[in-house]
């Protein structure tokens, strides 16, 4: 490949990425205005109990629950779809706990699952994750801390990223578990299960 293909291809991958970010904010809007109506019926459901109750006759509170509960069905369907929509964009995956977690992770972030290959659910519980405080940090982590001056600290999602505490690479704040090494995150002797 030539120098200015090269740059050309870089260009497009930046194009790419921007691109997917402007997508992505869409659907994110999407998924908000469609909880923001989840939520909405929710809230009317709970006026309609409460003035059924009031009433002495809670079966009159029937019709129009299910009517709302029928339209949360739809509108949850809806919300699933505009995730995996996002998840197709990104190049992210679906964790069999139900999060979603990015393409290079290779462990969950909510759950602390290995996710390289599609192991056996057997195999998954047997894993181990290592106690957070137990084991000094590796030093291919500490060279890996020095490698990234403070002033650096990556950006996911407009929130500044924390160092795991087990090896040292950067993680969301509110990640349960490490995405590098699957440590559990928080205090010393928390597990998942
Ligand atoms: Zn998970
Ligand atoms: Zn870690």
């Amino acid at each position: 490949m030539s120098f200015f293909q090269k740059i050309k291809t870089g260009a497009a991958k930046a194009a790419d990425k921007a691109q997917r970010t402007v997508e992505t904010t869409k659907l994110s809007a999407q998924i908000a205005k469609k909880r923001k109506e989840l939520k909405d019926n929710y809230t009317e459901i709970g006026a309609i109990v409460y003035k059924a109750y009031q009433t002495g006759d809670l079966s009159l509170a029937e019709p129009d629950i299910a009517r709302l509960a029928q339209a949360n069905a739809a509108i949850e369907e809806v919300i699933a779809s505009l995730h995996e929509k996002i998840r197709e964009l990104n190049d992210e995956h679906l964790c069999v706990c139900g999060q979603t977690v990015q393409a290079n992770a290779a462990y969950c972030f909510a759950c602390g699952r290995k996710l390289e290959v599609e192991e056996p659910a057997e195999d998954i519980e047997e894993e181990e994750a290592p106690e957070i405080g137990e084991a000094e940090l590796e030093p291919w982590a500490e060279a890996q801390q020095a490698e990234r001056p403070d002033d650096e600290t990556p950006v996911y999602q407009g929130i500044a990223e924390i160092r795991c505490k087990m090896c040292g690479e950067y993680i969301r704040p509110d990640d349960r578990a490490c995405t590098h090494c699957g440590a559990v995150q928080g205090t010393p002797g928390d597990t998942m299960r």
